[in-house]
């Protein structure tokens, strides 16, 4: 059997004083005539990562709207895991070879994971290209409606890596991909659905702490709180150019020389790369002691990063590259216009000059960068209407009614 995830018990009731009412009575009217419904979530890890994130509330969410939600990973070794890194780099246009060695590891732990998928069930979600074999190895039974949910831009991939997958997710029933434009070339599903993901108003990350705790939190890692503070959240990786973001506040530093920057990333132990850019970041950054480059081995966790992100006057996604970028739509949750790159899922959050502003270089950033500094009411103008283009667009409950209404046209 593959690894059944604990499931959390989530309450929908207890979002109807953030989305609303009306959301919540059209997810239970929605919900009714599936009542009973056998799914199950399939993906590569039960933590760490958005889509773990995701699960982490829609399962529990879904179950309590009365489906049988379930949520198992697949088994993998390192083996497999550096394979299938590379695998969503390609799938994302990365250049390099998939050799058939590699391509062995992946069908053999698909396999293996096939035999070790048991039961019955209406909607199978097969979550990202980790575990995209499943159904060629297991065959269709066991599950009336297989989807495949993309999480990532598949719109250019390499075409090494896109010529080896295509034939594998062109079986699913229905396709699920964040947005039209990431589906790759000539990808024909019986069904496509388009769905953004979404954060958890609820998640310890996104409860906004009352200000003078937040504060607190951030001091406690040097920052001073009475000077201007620009952010940046991210992974340390050359698509989120956090060494374009230390280029853009210098040239801001010129002119507030008060202005200090945090750049905030997590560290997964296993991600060498992670490490050689932290280490690229921090010699780009040099000595200058109002940079302030930290990760969660310097225990910046959810509370912290939520509390980062609260704090900030700015706060900066850089990105060049960007499927969606949940730390885009967590800081617009906390009433922070973001300045983000032009590219990926960042322009379907950032409404530009009503959400924040999406900029194409350094100087743009930097210079949007001083305005929100030098106008803090129009800051604060655009961080209210930030905060509420995520109530109505980017939370849980929206994605919960999307799967739903899904469920139900495949019964039409
Ligand atoms: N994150 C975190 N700590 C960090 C950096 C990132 O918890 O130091 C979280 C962040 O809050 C977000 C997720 O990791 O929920 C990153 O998702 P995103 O879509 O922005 O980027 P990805 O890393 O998936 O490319």
């Amino acid at each position: 059997m593959l690894q059944q995830v604990d499931i959390a018990t989530k309450r929908l009731a207890d979002y109807a004083s953030i989305a609303g009412e009306e959301a919540v009575a059209e997810i239970r009217e929605l919900a009714a005539p599936l009542r009973g419904a056998r799914v199950l979530h399939i993906n590569a890890t039960a933590y760490g990562g958005g889509v773990a994130e995701i699960l982490q509330t829609l399962v529990p969410l879904m179950r309590d709207v009365g489906l049988d939600a379930q949520w198992q990973v697949i088994a993998g070794a390192d083996e497999f895991f550096t394979v299938t890194k590379a695998c969503h780099n390609g799938l994302q246009g990365m250049p390099g070879p998939l050799t058939p060695e590699m391509q062995a590891i992946w069908r053999r732990y698909n396999e293996l994971n096939a035999a070790r998928l048991e039961g019955e069930y209406d909607y199978i979600v097969v979550h990202d290209p980790q575990p995209a074999g499943l159904l060629r190895y297991h065959g269709a039974q066991g599950g009336r409606h297989w989807m495949w949910r993309c999480h990532i831009d598949t719109s250019h991939p390499n075409p090494a890596y896109w010529g080896f997958f295509a034939p594998y997710i062109s079986e699913y029933e229905v396709g699920i991909f964040t947005s039209q434009q990431y589906v790759g070339p000539g990808a024909c599903f019986k069904h496509l659905a388009i769905i953004p993901p979404t954060i958890d108003p609820l998640s310890p990350k996104n409860v906004l702490l009352p200000p003078e705790q937040a504060r607190q939190v951030v001091a406690r890692f040097g920052v001073d709180v009475g000077r201007p503070l620009i952010t940046q959240v991210s992974r340390f990786d050359p698509w989120k150019d956090p060494l374009g973001v230390i280029d853009a506040y210098r040239i801001v530093k010129a002119r507030v020389p008060g202005v200090q920057l945090a750049l905030v990333g997590s560290m997964a132990a296993d991600d060498p790369e992670g490490w050689y850019y932290l280490d690229k970041t921090s010699r780009h950054a040099g000595e200058d002691p109002d940079i302030h480059i930290l990760h969660n081995f310097h225990g910046v966790g959810d509370v912290e990063v939520g509390a980062f992100q609260a704090v900030s006057d700015v706060v900066v996604q850089k990105s060049t590259r960007e499927g969606f970028g949940l730390v885009v739509t967590e800081a617009l949750w906390k009433g922070k216009p973001v300045i983000g790159g032009n590219v990926g899922g960042i322009p379907l959050q950032v409404v530009d000059g009503e959400t924040g502003y999406l900029v194409d270089n350094v100087e743009q950033c930097a210079a949007r960068m001083l305005h929100l500094l030098e106008h803090p009411g129009e800051a604060a103008r655009l961080g209210r209407a930030a905060r509420e283009h995520v109530r109505r667009h980017f939370l849980s409950t929206r994605h919960l009614a999307d799967y739903l209404r899904l469920f139900q046209e495949l019964e039409a």
